[in-house]
C-alpha cells in the first residue's frame, strides 16, 4: 500500500496543531496539511483545562507582540473563523489583569511595564491606595503596588480550540483521529509519521504539537528536549461575601491567583516546585485547603468564608531551560518543527506562534520574527528568561 503524502503533518490536535494547519491552509490552500489527534475528544489537552487568560504583561518584547497579535485577531476570531455561517462563540471577557507585587519584586514589574508601555500597550500602574479603592476584597499589606492591563482577558478555550480546527477543515485540512507512535526520519531529514497501527504518512515537515507529550515524541526522531508534563490544579469556590463587581484576573506575589467565574465563584490556582511530573490528572482538595488557603487569605480576607466546589487539573508542559515556547526547526533534524514547552502561557500564544510556524513551513519571511525562541538557544546554552531567572 502506498503511503498518503502530505507537505505537512501536525503531530497533535491542541490549539498549536489546529492554529498551524489553519495558517498553513489560508495562506495556501494547495497544501496537503494533516492534523493527527490521539483523542479527539480532548478530554486530557491542555487547552481545554487552561484558563485561557491572555495578556500583554510579559517582559520579553516578542512575548508582548505576541499577545498585540491575539488581541487583534481576537477582535474578529468569532467571524473569522465562521464555517457555514456558524461563528465561534470565543466569549472574550476583557476583565483586565492585575499583578500585586511585593516591594522584592517591583522594580522587575515597573521594568516589564516599561517594555510593555514602551510598545504601546494598555497597561498603568496602581498604588496600594489605587488598588483599595478599586478592589476592596483586596488587602495591601505587604504590596508595593500593582500593574493593570486594561485589555487582558478570558475566553473559552474549547471554542478557541474549535474555531481553529473547524475553520483549518474548511481550508482543506484533513483531521485524523490516531496516535502518533513515531516521527520517521531519514539522514537528518524527516520523513513523516508512523500511527500506533503501523499506518505511515509521509511529510516534509511534522510539527510537534503534542503538549505534554512532546518530549516523547520528539525523543522517537532522536531529539532530547527539557519539557517535563506537569500537573497543575485548578480549584473552585465561592466566597460567602456577596461580590457585585467584577474583579480583573488578579496574581499575587506568592504566585497564587484568581479569577472570578462570576458573582462570589473564583477558581484560583498556584504552581508549586514539587507539583507532581507525568501524566496525573487526579486533582486533591487538600492542596487547597492546605498549601493555598492561608496564603489567599492572607490577599483576600474575604476568602476566609467559603465553600469548596470542586477542582480540575490538566498539564503544563514545563520548559525547564528557561520557562519560554521552543519554536522552529529543530537545527540537527531536517523537517522537524516544534511549538513546545509553552509551560502555562501558551494558549494565548496560538495566533502568533500559528502564523509563525505556518511562515517558516511555507519558507516566507516571518511578519512577527520569534527566532528568539529558537532551539538553537538550547544548544548555545542561551536561556531567554521572563525575569530573573523565572520560570512562567
Ligand atoms: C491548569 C492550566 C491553566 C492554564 N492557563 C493558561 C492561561 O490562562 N493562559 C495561557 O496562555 N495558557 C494557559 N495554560 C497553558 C496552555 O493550556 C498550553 O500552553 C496550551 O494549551 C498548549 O497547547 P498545545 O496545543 O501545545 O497542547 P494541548 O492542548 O495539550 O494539545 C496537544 C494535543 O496533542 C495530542 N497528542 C499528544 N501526543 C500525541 C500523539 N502521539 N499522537 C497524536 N496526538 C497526540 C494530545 O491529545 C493533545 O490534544 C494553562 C494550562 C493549564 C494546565
Amino acid at each position: 500500500m502506498k503511503n498518503k503524502t502530505y507537505d505537512a503533518i501536525m503531530a497533535g490536535g491542541g490549539v498549536m496543531g489546529c492554529a498551524t494547519a489553519y495558517y498553513l491552509m489560508l495562506e495556501d490552500p494547495t497544501l496537503k496539511v494533516a492534523i493527527i489527534e490521539m483523542d479527539a475528544t480532548y478530554e486530557k489537552s491542555s487547552t481545554v483545562l487552561s484558563d485561557a487568560n491572555t495578556r500583554l504583561q510579559f517582559n520579553i518584547k516578542e512575548n508582548i507582540e505576541i499577545s498585540q497579535y491575539a488581541l487583534e485577531k481576537l477582535a474578529t476570531f468569532d467571524k473569522d473563523m465562521a464555517v457555514d455561517g456558524v461563528k465561534a462563540k470565543t466569549a472574550f471577557r476583557q476583565e483586565g489583569n492585575l499583578f500585586l507585587t511585593d516591594a522584592k519584586n517591583a522594580a522587575d514589574a515597573k521594568a516589564g511595564l516599561a517594555v510593555q508601555q514602551n510598545l504601546g500597550c494598555d497597561v498603568k500602574w496602581l498604588t496600594p491606595e489605587e488598588i483599595l479603592a478599586g478592589y476592596p476584597l483586596l488587602s495591601v499589606d505587604d504590596i508595593a503596588g500593582a500593574t493593570f492591563g486594561a485589555l487582558d482577558g478570558t475566553m473559552d478555550p474549547h471554542a478557541v480550540l474549535m474555531g481553529f480546527k473547524n475553520k483549518a477543515i474548511d481550508l482543506g485540512a484533513e483531521f485524523i483521529e490516531a496516535e502518533v507512535a513515531e516521527i520517521t526520519h531519514e539522514a537528518g531529514q524527516v520523513t513523516g509519521v508512523k500511527l500506533t497501527s503501523d499506518e505511515k504518512l509521509s511529510a516534509k515537515y511534522v510539527l510537534n504539537s503534542a503538549g505534554g507529550w512532546a518530549t516523547k515524541l520528539a525523543k522517537t526522531a532522536g531529539v532530547d528536549l527539557p519539557i517535563n508534563p506537569v500537573m497543575r490544579q485548578v480549584h473552585i469556590v465561592e466566597i460567602a461575601e456577596q461580590v457585585e463587581m467584577q474583579y480583573p484576573f488578579t496574581f499575587f506575589p506568592s504566585g497564587i491567583y484568581f479569577s472570578q467565574e462570576h458573582g462570589s465563584r473564583f477558581m484560583c490556582g498556584k504552581s508549586f516546585d514539587n507539583d507532581p511530573i507525568g501524566f496525573d490528572f487526579v486533582t486533591n482538595r487538600r492542596t487547597f485547603e492546605e498549601r493555598m488557603w492561608e496564603d489567599l487569605v492572607g490577599h483576600a480576607p474575604a476568602f476566609d468564608r467559603l465553600k469548596y466546589i470542586g477542582a480540575w487539573a490538566g498539564l503544563y508542559a514545563v520548559n525547564t531551560f528557561d520557562g519560554n515556547a521552543i519554536l522552529g526547526e529543530y537545527p540537527t533534524m531536517k523537517g522537524l518543527m516544534l511549538a513546545n514547552g509553552f509551560s502555562g502561557h501558551g494558549f494565548q500564544q496560538c495566533h502568533g506562534v500559528g502564523r509563525y510556524l505556518a511562515e517558516l513551513i511555507r519558507g516566507v519571511f516571518p511578519v512577527l520574527n520569534l527566532g528568539i525562541f529558537s532551539p538553537q538557544r538550547i544548544l548555545e546554552n542561551k536561556p531567554v528568561f521572563e525575569g530573573h531567572g523565572k520560570l512562567v
